[in-house]
Protein backbone atom coordinates (compact mmCIF):
# COMPACT_ATOMS: atom_id res chain seq x y z
CA UNK A 1 0.00 0.00 0.00
CA UNK A 2 1.08 3.38 -1.18
CA UNK A 3 2.08 5.71 1.78
CA UNK A 4 -0.72 8.58 -0.09
CA UNK A 5 -3.25 7.63 -2.35
CA UNK A 6 -4.85 10.03 -4.40
CA UNK A 7 -8.01 9.69 -6.01
CA UNK A 8 -9.92 11.43 -8.38
CA UNK A 9 -9.29 14.91 -6.52
CA UNK A 10 -10.60 18.15 -7.38
CA UNK A 11 -10.57 21.43 -6.27
CA UNK A 12 -12.94 23.95 -7.59
CA UNK A 13 -13.22 27.88 -6.31
CA UNK A 14 -16.24 30.16 -6.95
CA UNK A 15 -14.95 32.79 -9.55
CA UNK A 16 -16.36 36.00 -10.52
CA UNK A 17 -17.76 35.66 -14.02
CA UNK A 18 -16.40 38.05 -17.14
CA UNK A 19 -17.72 41.06 -18.81
CA UNK A 20 -18.69 38.65 -21.30
CA UNK A 21 -20.43 36.00 -18.83
CA UNK A 22 -22.43 39.04 -17.11
CA UNK A 23 -23.73 40.37 -20.64
CA UNK A 24 -24.70 36.38 -21.28
CA UNK A 25 -26.73 36.26 -17.91
CA UNK A 26 -24.31 34.21 -16.39
CA UNK A 27 -23.93 34.61 -12.79
CA UNK A 28 -21.24 31.93 -11.06
CA UNK A 29 -18.28 30.49 -12.81
CA UNK A 30 -16.01 27.89 -11.63
CA UNK A 31 -12.38 28.16 -11.35
CA UNK A 32 -11.34 24.87 -11.90
CA UNK A 33 -7.38 24.90 -10.32
CA UNK A 34 -7.63 21.16 -9.44
CA UNK A 35 -9.88 18.43 -11.83
CA UNK A 36 -9.85 14.66 -11.23
CA UNK A 37 -6.18 13.77 -10.27
CA UNK A 38 -5.04 10.61 -9.20
CA UNK A 39 -1.84 9.70 -8.00
CA UNK A 40 0.13 7.77 -5.56
CA UNK A 41 3.49 8.23 -3.11
CA UNK A 42 5.44 5.44 -2.05
CA UNK A 43 6.82 5.85 1.81
CA UNK A 44 10.12 6.93 1.48
CA UNK A 45 10.39 8.12 -2.15
CA UNK A 46 10.29 11.53 -3.63
CA UNK A 47 7.12 12.42 -6.23
CA UNK A 48 8.05 15.13 -8.16
CA UNK A 49 5.30 17.60 -9.28
CA UNK A 50 5.96 19.62 -12.05
CA UNK A 51 4.22 21.96 -14.27
CA UNK A 52 3.76 26.06 -14.96
CA UNK A 53 2.77 29.05 -12.50
CA UNK A 54 -0.35 28.76 -11.91
CA UNK A 55 -1.37 25.23 -13.21
CA UNK A 56 -2.46 23.94 -9.95
CA UNK A 57 0.08 22.49 -8.32
CA UNK A 58 0.02 24.28 -5.06
CA UNK A 59 -3.71 24.74 -4.61
CA UNK A 60 -3.31 20.28 -5.07
CA UNK A 61 -0.35 20.20 -1.84
CA UNK A 62 -3.10 22.01 0.26
CA UNK A 63 -5.67 19.80 -0.76
CA UNK A 64 -4.14 16.96 0.11
CA UNK A 65 -3.55 18.23 3.82
CA UNK A 66 -7.04 19.78 3.50
CA UNK A 67 -5.45 23.15 4.12
CA UNK A 68 -7.82 23.96 1.06
CA UNK A 69 -11.23 21.60 1.32
CA UNK A 70 -11.26 19.30 -1.47
CA UNK A 71 -14.55 19.55 -4.17
CA UNK A 72 -14.80 15.93 -5.00
CA UNK A 73 -12.00 12.96 -4.71
CA UNK A 74 -10.41 10.80 -2.02
CA UNK A 75 -6.63 11.05 0.29
CA UNK A 76 -5.54 7.93 2.12
CA UNK A 77 -3.03 8.66 3.90
CA UNK A 78 -1.35 5.40 5.53
CA UNK A 79 -4.49 3.79 4.89
CA UNK A 80 -7.02 6.37 6.58
CA UNK A 81 -9.30 8.55 4.33
CA UNK A 82 -8.01 11.81 5.25
CA UNK A 83 -10.98 13.38 3.35
CA UNK A 84 -13.74 11.60 5.22
CA UNK A 85 -11.82 12.96 8.95
CA UNK A 86 -13.77 15.33 11.40
CA UNK A 87 -11.96 18.38 12.70
CA UNK A 88 -10.39 16.65 15.91
CA UNK A 89 -8.79 13.10 13.76
CA UNK A 90 -7.43 15.66 10.85
CA UNK A 91 -5.62 17.69 13.34
CA UNK A 92 -3.88 14.86 14.79
CA UNK A 93 -3.27 13.36 11.26
CA UNK A 94 -1.71 16.93 10.54
CA UNK A 95 1.17 16.11 12.91
CA UNK A 96 2.12 13.32 10.31
CA UNK A 97 1.24 15.43 7.00
CA UNK A 98 3.57 18.79 6.52
CA UNK A 99 4.43 21.31 4.33
CA UNK A 100 6.97 23.48 3.94
CA UNK A 101 5.85 27.08 2.15
CA UNK A 102 7.67 28.94 -1.06
CA UNK A 103 7.71 32.04 0.48
CA UNK A 104 9.95 32.22 3.31
CA UNK A 105 9.10 36.10 3.79
CA UNK A 106 5.30 35.82 3.87
CA UNK A 107 5.20 32.23 5.97
CA UNK A 108 6.71 33.15 8.44
CA UNK A 109 4.78 35.35 11.62
CA UNK A 110 7.44 38.64 11.68
CA UNK A 111 6.09 39.23 15.49
CA UNK A 112 6.66 35.84 16.49
CA UNK A 113 10.07 34.68 17.71
CA UNK A 114 11.60 31.63 16.05
CA UNK A 115 11.00 29.66 19.10
CA UNK A 116 7.37 30.69 18.98
CA UNK A 117 6.90 29.93 15.65
CA UNK A 118 8.99 26.69 15.26
CA UNK A 119 7.29 25.27 18.55
CA UNK A 120 3.79 26.25 17.62
CA UNK A 121 3.05 23.02 16.62
CA UNK A 122 4.35 21.57 19.49
CA UNK A 123 1.79 22.93 21.16
CA UNK A 124 -0.90 23.23 19.12
CA UNK A 125 -0.48 19.55 19.08
CA UNK A 126 -0.32 18.84 22.86
CA UNK A 127 3.60 17.15 21.98
CA UNK A 128 5.44 18.86 24.29
CA UNK A 129 5.14 21.35 28.14
CA UNK A 130 6.82 24.70 27.15
CA UNK A 131 10.10 24.00 29.27
CA UNK A 132 10.14 20.84 26.77
CA UNK A 133 8.88 22.49 23.78
CA UNK A 134 11.89 25.25 24.31
CA UNK A 135 14.74 22.35 24.48
CA UNK A 136 13.33 20.45 21.47
CA UNK A 137 12.52 23.98 19.32
CA UNK A 138 16.58 24.16 19.61
CA UNK A 139 17.25 20.54 19.16
CA UNK A 140 15.39 20.90 15.54
CA UNK A 141 17.12 24.70 14.57
CA UNK A 142 20.08 22.86 15.11
CA UNK A 143 18.92 19.79 12.77
CA UNK A 144 18.23 22.41 10.37
CA UNK A 145 21.32 24.29 10.24
CA UNK A 146 20.84 27.47 12.61
CA UNK A 147 22.04 27.92 16.41
CA UNK A 148 19.98 27.82 19.59
CA UNK A 149 21.23 30.75 20.78
CA UNK A 150 18.85 32.24 18.09
CA UNK A 151 15.79 31.10 18.73
CA UNK A 152 14.70 34.51 20.56
CA UNK A 153 15.41 36.53 17.29
CA UNK A 154 12.56 37.48 15.20
CA UNK A 155 12.64 36.10 11.46
CA UNK A 156 13.85 39.89 9.89
CA UNK A 157 16.86 39.32 11.36
CA UNK A 158 17.53 36.22 9.44
CA UNK A 159 18.57 36.09 5.58
CA UNK A 160 16.23 33.98 2.88
CA UNK A 161 18.11 30.57 2.95
CA UNK A 162 17.94 30.92 7.13
CA UNK A 163 14.27 31.82 7.31
CA UNK A 164 13.71 29.09 4.66
CA UNK A 165 15.37 26.80 7.38
CA UNK A 166 13.15 27.96 9.96
CA UNK A 167 10.01 27.02 7.83
CA UNK A 168 11.84 23.68 7.33
CA UNK A 169 12.19 23.82 11.16
CA UNK A 170 8.68 24.13 11.68
CA UNK A 171 7.38 21.48 9.26
CA UNK A 172 10.16 19.04 11.23
CA UNK A 173 9.00 19.48 15.04
CA UNK A 174 5.79 17.47 15.17
CA UNK A 175 8.11 14.16 13.87
CA UNK A 176 6.47 14.23 10.38
CA UNK A 177 6.20 11.27 7.78
CA UNK A 178 4.94 13.00 4.94
CA UNK A 179 5.80 16.71 4.12
CA UNK A 180 4.58 18.45 0.83
CA UNK A 181 7.04 20.66 -0.18
CA UNK A 182 5.72 23.72 -2.01
CA UNK A 183 8.38 25.53 -4.23
CA UNK A 184 10.76 25.70 -1.10
CA UNK A 185 13.40 26.85 -3.39
CA UNK A 186 12.45 29.00 -5.93
CA UNK A 187 11.97 32.05 -3.83
CA UNK A 188 15.94 31.86 -3.25
CA UNK A 189 19.33 32.60 -4.68
CA UNK A 190 20.85 29.55 -6.62
CA UNK A 191 23.54 29.43 -4.36
CA UNK A 192 21.24 29.19 -1.75
CA UNK A 193 18.87 26.88 -3.03
CA UNK A 194 21.34 24.29 -3.84
CA UNK A 195 22.05 24.31 0.22
CA UNK A 196 18.45 24.29 1.11
CA UNK A 197 17.80 21.06 -1.72
CA UNK A 198 20.78 19.68 -0.06
CA UNK A 199 19.27 19.81 3.40
CA UNK A 200 15.80 18.43 2.25
CA UNK A 201 18.22 15.47 0.88
CA UNK A 202 19.54 14.51 3.98
CA UNK A 203 16.56 14.82 6.24
CA UNK A 204 14.77 12.70 3.80
CA UNK A 205 17.65 10.24 3.69
CA UNK A 206 18.07 10.46 7.96
CA UNK A 207 14.57 10.84 9.01
CA UNK A 208 13.25 8.25 6.69
CA UNK A 209 10.60 11.50 5.46
CA UNK A 210 9.04 11.61 2.20
CA UNK A 211 8.14 14.17 -0.01
CA UNK A 212 5.77 15.96 -2.33
CA UNK A 213 7.91 18.05 -3.99
CA UNK A 214 6.31 21.36 -5.97
CA UNK A 215 8.09 23.20 -8.50
CA UNK A 216 8.52 24.79 -11.57
CA UNK A 217 11.92 24.10 -12.40
CA UNK A 218 12.29 20.57 -13.82
CA UNK A 219 16.20 20.58 -13.56
CA UNK A 220 15.51 20.50 -9.82
CA UNK A 221 12.65 18.38 -9.99
CA UNK A 222 14.74 15.99 -12.26
CA UNK A 223 18.03 16.15 -9.57
CA UNK A 224 15.81 14.90 -6.49
CA UNK A 225 12.54 12.57 -7.79
CA UNK A 226 12.54 9.16 -7.55
CA UNK A 227 9.07 9.42 -9.85
CA UNK A 228 7.89 12.45 -11.93
CA UNK A 229 4.30 13.73 -12.25
CA UNK A 230 3.42 16.57 -14.58
CA UNK A 231 0.55 18.73 -14.23
CA UNK A 232 -1.13 21.21 -16.93
CA UNK A 233 -4.01 23.36 -15.95
CA UNK A 234 -5.19 21.52 -13.27
CA UNK A 235 -4.91 17.43 -14.27
CA UNK A 236 -1.85 14.68 -14.20
CA UNK A 237 -0.87 14.79 -18.09
CA UNK A 238 2.11 12.54 -17.63
CA UNK A 239 3.69 10.55 -14.86
CA UNK A 240 6.88 8.33 -14.32
CA UNK A 241 10.20 7.47 -12.75
CA UNK A 242 12.22 10.01 -12.95
CA UNK A 243 14.82 8.41 -15.63
CA UNK A 244 11.71 7.45 -17.90
CA UNK A 245 10.00 10.49 -18.01
CA UNK A 246 13.10 12.84 -18.63
CA UNK A 247 14.64 10.68 -21.04
CA UNK A 248 11.40 9.47 -22.87
CA UNK A 249 8.85 12.05 -22.45
CA UNK A 250 6.07 10.87 -24.07
CA UNK A 251 3.07 14.10 -23.47
CA UNK A 252 3.98 16.92 -25.58
CA UNK A 253 3.75 19.34 -23.09
CA UNK A 254 6.40 16.91 -21.01
CA UNK A 255 8.76 17.39 -24.11
CA UNK A 256 8.37 21.02 -24.30
CA UNK A 257 9.39 21.51 -20.68
CA UNK A 258 12.23 19.33 -21.28
CA UNK A 259 13.68 21.18 -24.36
CA UNK A 260 14.21 24.61 -22.33
CA UNK A 261 16.83 22.20 -20.25
CA UNK A 262 19.22 20.15 -22.53
CA UNK A 263 21.16 19.15 -19.44
CA UNK A 264 18.75 17.13 -18.38
CA UNK A 265 18.44 13.49 -19.83
CA UNK A 266 20.51 11.57 -21.81
CA UNK A 267 18.51 10.64 -25.15
CA UNK A 268 17.40 13.89 -26.15
CA UNK A 269 18.37 15.87 -28.96
CA UNK A 270 18.43 19.54 -27.71
CA UNK A 271 16.21 22.10 -29.76
CA UNK A 272 13.59 24.10 -28.13
CA UNK A 273 10.21 24.14 -28.17
CA UNK A 274 8.52 27.02 -28.03
CA UNK A 275 4.57 26.96 -27.03
CA UNK A 276 2.14 29.20 -28.45
CA UNK A 277 0.42 31.38 -26.16
CA UNK A 278 -0.45 31.61 -22.22
CA UNK A 279 -1.65 28.66 -20.18
CA UNK A 280 -5.46 29.11 -20.47
CA UNK A 281 -7.41 30.07 -17.62
CA UNK A 282 -8.77 27.71 -15.35
CA UNK A 283 -11.91 29.72 -15.24
CA UNK A 284 -12.43 29.00 -19.25
CA UNK A 285 -10.81 25.75 -19.59
CA UNK A 286 -11.16 24.64 -23.57
CA UNK A 287 -12.94 21.30 -24.21
CA UNK A 288 -11.13 17.86 -25.23
CA UNK A 289 -7.88 18.14 -24.16
CA UNK A 290 -7.16 20.88 -22.33
CA UNK A 291 -3.06 21.65 -23.79
CA UNK A 292 -4.61 21.39 -27.82
CA UNK A 293 -4.81 25.46 -27.53
CA UNK A 294 -0.71 25.31 -27.35
CA UNK A 295 0.20 21.73 -28.42
CA UNK A 296 2.06 21.66 -32.00
CA UNK A 297 0.99 17.96 -32.46
CA UNK A 298 -2.63 18.82 -32.06
CA UNK A 299 -5.29 16.95 -34.30
CA UNK A 300 -9.21 17.97 -35.04
CA UNK A 301 -10.12 14.70 -31.94
CA UNK A 302 -7.74 16.54 -29.76
CA UNK A 303 -10.31 19.96 -29.84
CA UNK A 304 -13.21 17.33 -28.90
CA UNK A 305 -12.42 14.71 -26.90
CA UNK A 306 -10.27 14.30 -23.81
CA UNK A 307 -7.34 11.83 -23.95
CA UNK A 308 -7.55 8.47 -21.64
CA UNK A 309 -4.30 8.01 -19.34
CA UNK A 310 -2.96 5.12 -20.92
CA UNK A 311 0.26 3.07 -19.92
CA UNK A 312 3.38 3.49 -22.00
CA UNK A 313 5.63 1.67 -19.70
CA UNK A 314 6.76 0.46 -16.16
CA UNK A 315 5.21 2.88 -14.32
CA UNK A 316 5.02 5.11 -16.91
CA UNK A 317 1.56 6.91 -18.37
CA UNK A 318 0.61 9.92 -20.24
CA UNK A 319 -2.88 11.57 -21.51
CA UNK A 320 -2.25 11.94 -25.20
CA UNK A 321 -4.42 10.80 -28.60
CA UNK A 322 -1.44 10.62 -30.45
CA UNK A 323 1.07 7.94 -28.17
CA UNK A 324 0.86 5.54 -30.87
CA UNK A 325 2.31 7.24 -33.52
CA UNK A 326 5.62 7.83 -31.55
CA UNK A 327 5.60 11.47 -32.45
CA UNK A 328 8.20 13.60 -30.77
CA UNK A 329 8.84 17.56 -30.65
CA UNK A 330 12.33 16.15 -29.67
CA UNK A 331 13.80 15.70 -32.28
CA UNK A 332 15.98 12.29 -32.50
CA UNK A 333 14.11 11.38 -29.07
CA UNK A 334 14.04 8.18 -29.38
FE1 LIG B 1 -1.44 17.40 -28.19
FE2 LIG B 1 -3.66 16.14 -28.95
FE3 LIG B 1 -1.87 14.88 -27.47
FE4 LIG B 1 -3.35 16.82 -26.41
S1 LIG B 1 -4.09 14.85 -27.18
S2 LIG B 1 -1.18 16.53 -26.15
S3 LIG B 1 -3.49 18.23 -28.13
S4 LIG B 1 -1.58 15.63 -29.56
Amino acid sequence: MSLLEVTDLSKHYAGRPSLGDRLSGKRRTLVRAVNGVSLAVERGEILGLIGESGCGKSTLGRAILRLHEPTDGRVVFDGTDVTALPAPELKAMRRRMQIIFQDPYASLNPRRTVAEIVGLPLALHGLASREEARAVTARVLERVGLRAAQLDRYPHQFSGGQRQRIGIARALVSNPEFIVCDEPVSALDVSIQAQIIALLLELKRDLGLTYLFISHDISVIGYLSDRVAVMYLGEIVETGPVAAVLDNPRHPYTQSLLSAVPEIGTKRARGRVRLQGDLPSPLNPPPGCKFHTRCPLAVAACRTLAPETRTVGPGHSAACHRLDEGLSLLEGAR
